[in-house]
């Protein structure tokens, strides 16, 4: 899915940042955890997946 222009969900983010597992710069996708205290990425390219926490 591709999505041109202005995000409304604030439930979805891109996150481009260099991945450990491959070495790099990926566009990570991003899930909301469903206790909401963070996000759970994952690396298209290897399949790393790490967390994050907002806050
Ligand atoms: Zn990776």
């Amino acid at each position: 899915m591709l999505a041109l222009g202005a995000p409304k969900d604030s439930d979805s983010a891109v996150i481009e940042e260099r991945c450990p597992g491959c070495g790099e710069v990926t566009r990570w996708e991003s899930e909301r955890m469903d206790n909401g205290e963070g996000w759970v990425l994952h690396c298209p390219e290897c399949g790393t997946e790490t967390t994050r926490f907002s806050g």
